[in-house]
């Protein structure tokens, strides 16, 4: 068993059209010595939306990583690669090690967590990447003895629904139900598990699911702001020992999410108004805030492995509202539990109330710790 925090990471992106046109300022600076990130207030009231009323202050924080991807020139700007390179390629290792992985983005809409997740075809972000590379190492793999077995998912949580996003749409939607078996733990019944052999089908995959995402968003206007994009990687590996006879299964399975926009968790108490407009709210996004809220308060993992509180610690432990969302219940495990999790919170340059909310539910997922165990069998 292995216990570690969630690792979290913020990454800020370059001015848009709309924000040049404007002449945004930008709010935000890293100090890669520290990887502290921090965010200045506008010297112009209408550079930081609605609240300007409110007081508002230098605040700094300081991450595991504070990528800089504001503008090229700077020595430290940092590239899709190097985002890969800093932590995709150690979840990578962990995956062959046998442990679950999960890395989500969290952000307000256009802050860039599709970029960072998915990326663009010239510019690949951290899905593609990681595929590429699984499948050189398993090209790569040196033992006739070892073979390995890929499939992937792709599916979205729209108002609490999930949708496969690996089938042609259908009029009605067709969703699908979720389930929790002592054996599989929480799952998505009849979901598309694709077997892949190489990276060209993976490619072919995320094209047909990135579709059936954008079809939805040109007839409901911002699907892609509100619902929540789960790629899921299983990798088994089998390593078959000649002087046993015996075969060593690991089944690792490897979470990349792409949240819906932040601006949607704000629930009635934190914006202050009696009434939200109809449809803004997600519930997943506003119980993902209460569940890492829990788990950072306890310190961790709250829970015991049968999903019960721990007890003899004094402390009274937060109850984990897991099952109050179809996201959080889909992901208990990624977050606190068998995996290891990271965080990467994208921040737009120049909305200095947006990028502090996103800042602070970042700084609260730091004291979050996971406890990942191996997931091998022997079978002779
Ligand atoms: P989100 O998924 O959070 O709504 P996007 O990933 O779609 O945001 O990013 C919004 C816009 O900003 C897109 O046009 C995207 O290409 C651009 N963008 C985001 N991050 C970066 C970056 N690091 N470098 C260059 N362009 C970026
Ligand atoms: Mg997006």
């Amino acid at each position: 068993e292995d216990s570690a925090n969630v690792k979290v990471v913020v990454r800020v992106r370059g001015f848009v059209k709309r924000e040049r046109e404007r002449r945004a300022q930008c709010l935000i600076r890293m100090d890669p010595r520290v990887q502290s990130t921090t965010l200045q207030p506008p010297a112009d009231a209408s550079d930081g939306g609605p609240h300007s009323h409110k007081s508002r202050e230098e605040k700094t924080f300081t991450f595991d990583k504070s990528f800089w991807s504001h503008n090229e020139s700077d020595p430290h700007y940092a590239h899709q690669e190097d985002v890969y390179r800093s932590f995709g390629e150690e979840f990578l290792d962990h995956n062959f090690d046998g442990y679950h992985t999960c890395i989500f983005a969290y952000g307000q809409t256009g802050s860039g967590k599709s970029y960072t997740m998915m990326g663009t075809p010239e510019q690949p972000g951290l899905i593609p990447r990681t595929c590429e590379t699984l499948f050189e190492r398993i090209q790569n793999e040196p033992s006739p003895n070892t073979t390995y077995n890929v499939h992937v998912s792709y599916f979205e949580v729209y108002n609490e629904h999930v949708r496969d996003l690996l089938v042609p749409r259908t009029n009605p939607p067709y969703y699908l139900k979720i389930r929790e078996s002592m054996t599989d733990g929480v799952y998505v019944q009849g979901l598309t598990d694709a077997p892949v052999k190489c990276y060209a089908d993976v490619e072919r995959l995320m094209k047909i699911g990135d579709l059936n995402r954008t079809t939805a968003s040109t007839k409901m206007n911002d699907t892609s702001s509100r619902s929540h994009a789960v790629f899921t990687i299983n990798l088994k590996q089998m390593q078959h020992s000649l002087m046993t006879d015996e075969t060593i299964e690991r089944s690792a399975r490897m979470r990349l999410v792409d949240l819906a926009g932040s601006e949607r968790a704000k629930s009635t108490e934190a914006t202050g108004q009696r009434l939200v407009e109809g449809g803004k709210i997600n519930k997943s996004l506003t119980t993902l805030g209460r569940v890492i809220a829990a788990l950072a308060q306890n310190g961790g993992s709250g829970m015991s492995g049968d999903g019960r509180p721990r007890s003899g610690h004094g402390k009274r432990r937060d109850v984990v509202p897991y099952r109050d969302s179809v996201l959080t219940w889909l992901l208990k495990d990624s977050l606190g539990g068998n995996s290891k999790t990271a965080m990467v919170a994208c921040i737009a340059p120049a909305d200095y109330d947006e990028t502090l909310s996103t800042l602070r539910y970042a700084d609260q997922a730091k004291r979050i710790r996971t406890r990942a165990t191996v997931n091998q069998d022997s079978m002779s």
